[in-house]
């Protein structure tokens, strides 16, 4: 097939509540129809549906396998019942569902990262079968396409790393010419690895499926269509009258996606910030109501942006008297977590110890269960080790924050009475971090929230 050259294209993803069911796939089948640019629609699995085979998957309490695969058929027959008259497509979701129950046997007797992997592709697979079939029933041909094709990774199973100049050139012979004869519909979050197994890019990580997408083939847009309008000051569920913010810049939003905020995986905006690609944020139940668009610049940043909440942190705390006036004890630290492929995120240092967190950006795993036995024992042969559990990381993300005057008084003024554990400041003018009891944190946010954005 010739390379064609495409205008460039709107690459729209489309989050699990926005695939919910019959409902929210005829609006997010109305939201692709309405704008003749988007040429690439991105899914994730129907809400609910990932979490189920992550169950079936860890092969647990195999007394309620027959329960989560009924749940599964459930979610998916009543969209296939919303539609008219498809054989093929329910042959086809029977046939998936008859492989998720084979894996998932399997995964009771012996379970691992590649089978779940495997298991877990089937929820992107089954909503992207589904969604070509509404659009079907709006008169429009799409076509579907298996996005392990192209989204070549290596084998990290459940936290895959994409390989970015195969994705770009597999993207232009296999998916580019497909995309001028129709619209092409593709599932965000799963990929293959050299041998042709299946991964997965981590949790959420359909977003980020949408952005290396448009990167590769140079979208002037990526549309993330989820369920609220838009970027918030901070999460709308843990404060409801959260403002959103109409305008963020790359960096600000990648500050956010970083530390928590789930409205966007936090390896996103990579692709777009490299390539200068804007991303909008909207809500596919309402959406005429706006959203936030992110992009390389924004008139008049603000001093305070945004709060992100980061949950399950995990405190380690490093004492060693051989630290006092010592060169290379923390040089030695750092070469065993890297050995472990553990990146820092929050450190803060005294003379005779050191404090930090762990980085879960981008991977399925809380910090706790990043620290293995082996890891401790090594560190253990260094220093005393402590560590402490249940924390959880506050963003502060703002705009030139550490040239700023008052900051401390206006973040630390309205928290005397909360225990703050650690407190990064300084090392980037887009953040201030802190570390509270995990019991704190929802209290924390508000306080702060109230204070800083009325
Ligand atoms: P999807 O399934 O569409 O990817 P997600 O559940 O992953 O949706 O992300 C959307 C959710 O992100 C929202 O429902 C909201 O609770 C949460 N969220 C966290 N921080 C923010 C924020 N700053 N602004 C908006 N939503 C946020
Ligand atoms: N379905 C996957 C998940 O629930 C990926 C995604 O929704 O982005 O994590
Ligand atoms: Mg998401």
């Amino acid at each position: 097939m010739a390379e064609i050259e495409l205008p460039s294209p709107i690459v729209a993803k489309f989050g699990g509540t926005s695939v919910a069911d019959f409902e929210a796939m005829n609006r997010s089948a109305a939201i692709v129809l309405s704008n003749p640019d988007v040429r690439l629609v991105v899914l994730s699995a129907s809400a609910g549906v990932t979490n189920l085979l992550v169950t079936l998957a860890e092969g647990k309490e195999p007394e309620h396998r027959a329960f989560h695969l009924d749940e599964i058929r459930r979610i998916q027959y009543a969209i296939l019942d919303g539609l008219n008259d498809v054989p093929v497509i329910r042959e086809e979701i029977d046939r998936m569902l008859d492989n998720i129950a084979m894996l998932s046997e399997a995964a009771g007797l012996a379970t691992s990262h590649a089978l779940t992997d495997e298991l877990v592709s089937h929820g992107e697979l089954m909503s992207t079968l589904l969604f070509v079939e509404v659009l079907r029933q709006h008169q429009v041909e799409a076509q579907w396409f298996d996005i392990r094709k192209v989204m070549r990774t290596n084998d990290h199973f459940g936290h895959a790393e994409p390989e970015i100049t195969t994705l770009k050139e597999l993207t232009h012979h296999l998916l580019l010419p497909r995309l001028n004869e129709a619209l092409v519909i593709t599932q965000g979050f799963i990929g293959s690895e050299a041998k042709g197994r299946t991964t997965t890019l981590g949790r959420g990580g359909s977003d980020y499926t949408a952005a290396l997408l448009g990167e590769a083939l140079n979208a002037k847009r990526i549309d993330i269509w989820t369920d609220v309008p838009g970027i918030y000051t901070t999460d709308p569920r843990v404060v409801p009258n959260a403002k959103r913010i109409d305008e963020i810049s790359f960096e600000e939003a990648a500050e956010m996606a970083t530390f928590g905020a789930k409205i966007l995986h936090p390896a996103t905006l990579l692709p777009a910030v490299r390539s200068d690609i804007p991303v909008f944020v909207g809500s596919s139940k309402d959406s005429l109501a706006g959203g936030t668009l992110v992009c390389n610049k924004t008139t008049n940043p603000p001093l305070f942006r945004a709060i992100a909440l980061r949950r399950r942190q995990t405190l380690l705390t490093l004492h060693s008297l051989n630290m006092l006036q010592a060169r290379g004890f923390l040089a030695e630290v750092f070469n065993i977590l890297a050995r472990h492929a553990i990146s820092v995120d929050l450190i803060t240092t005294s003379e005779v110890s050191v404090a930090l967190t762990m980085d879960t950006t981008g991977s399925t795993s809380t910090s706790a269960s990043l620290l293995t036995t082996s890891l401790l024992t090594e560190l253990s042969s260094l220093c005393r080790v402590e560590v402490e559990e249940n924390l959880a990381l506050i963003a502060l993300i703002g705009n030139k924050l550490s040239q700023a005057c008052g900051v401390g008084k206006d973040v630390f003024g309205v928290l005397d009475s909360f225990n703050i554990r650690l407190i990064c400041y300084g090392a980037s003018s887009h953040n201030l971090c802190l570390l509270v009891p995990g019991a704190d944190a929802e209290q924390v946010v508000k306080t702060l929230h109230g204070n800083l954005f009325g």
